[in-house]
């Protein structure tokens, strides 16, 4: 048995009708500060939506509290150990949606359309299945550096670019079974309802996404290549606990297989990307040569200034 580490991180959402959700955020957010949690919830009108860390005996005061909540009475935790907090500051803020599609045609209240659930081991093997489509339900860079074995890549730098892309890349697949995952399960329940309203007839979600997946004493995260990019200090965890664990990404310098994001140098750019070590110090973390140059050029002229 493993030794149980000091913090957690709690991952969680529910979709359930809020009344006046800015108060409540409001009261949210006092709750968590005195709590002394940290991390980032969202409050809509539709549900929430969290991830935050705290110490056991903190997080257990959490979900006891919010478990006494009617609301959330069965909301499910998913809970990793950490050894500290994994965010700065705890935010608690309110929001029109809790993953932002802006899709004004259809309602997609998941309490009344969605995709089937399907358990960590129900998605295993129909992974395995042939003529299934697999869809991820993330963003191009999340897949980027892991992802399920045979999974489509959306082309998409945010959620909200799912709709345009589906009708205009993936309408094709309207009459086969398709599969989707995300990370938590929050981004599916929406995305599959879209599919459904937009004629796709077998559509099924994995319940709980891949950090459930991942934690299933059966399947292990099997199938699952690479890392799962987690919206937290960390940046991406592991999935895969068995040996056919690989990394997948390469380091936009040297091409190498490589699974870590930095950020640039230059604050201006500090774009996100995959990055060995050597090649961290070796472009002292540029992204690019441009960005390089940008920089140097701007050092220089901060010092013809002074
Ligand atoms: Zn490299
Ligand atoms: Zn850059």
């Amino acid at each position: 048995m493993e030794r149980t580490k000091p913090y957690r991180i709690l991952l969680y959402y529910k979709y359930v009708k809020i009344e006046n959700p800015e108060e409540y955020a409001k009261e949210h957010l006092q709750f968590c500060k005195d709590l002394g949690l940290k991390g980032r919830i969202l409050i809509a009108a539709e549900g929430i939506n969290g991830t935050v860390s705290g110490t056991v005996e903190q997080t257990d005061a959490y979900m006891q509290e919010m478990h006494s909540d009617p609301r959330f009475a069965d909301m499910v935790f998913k809970i990793d150990e950490t050894d500290g907090h994994a965010f700065k500051k705890m935010h608690v803020r309110h929001k029109k949606e809790l993953v932002t599609f802006r899709v004004d045609e259809y309602q997609l209240d998941p309490n009344e359309l969605t995709g089937k659930y399907l358990s960590p081991k129900e998605f295993y093997e129909q992974l395995q299945q042939e003529d299934v489509i697999v869809l991820d339900g993330r963003n191009d860079y999340e897949y980027d550096i892991g992802h399920f074995r045979n999974a489509i890549r959306p082309d998409v730098e945010s959620f909200r670019e799912f709709p345009e892309w589906i009708r205009n890349n993936f309408s094709q697949y309207k009459d086969k079974k398709v599969l989707t995952y995300c990370t938590g399960g929050i981004r599916c329940e929406k995305l599959t309802g879209f599919l459904i309203e937009e004629g796709f007839k077998d559509v099924a979600q994995l319940n709980g996404g891949i950090v459930t997946y991942s934690k299933d004493p059966e399947v292990q995260g099997k199938l699952f290549d690479g890392k799962c990019y987690v919206f937290d200090e960390r940046i991406s965890v592991r999935i895969n606990q068995t040996d056919e664990d690989v990394v997948i990404g390469n380091c936009i310098h040297c091409g190498k297989p490589e699974d870590r994001y930095i950020n640039c140098t230059n604050d201006l750019c500090h774009d996100q990307h995959i990055c060995c070590v050597a090649c961290e110090q070796e472009h002292q973390g540029y992204c690019s040569s441009s960005c390089a140059e940008f920089d140097r050029q701007r050092k220089q002229q901060l010092q013809t200034n002074q």
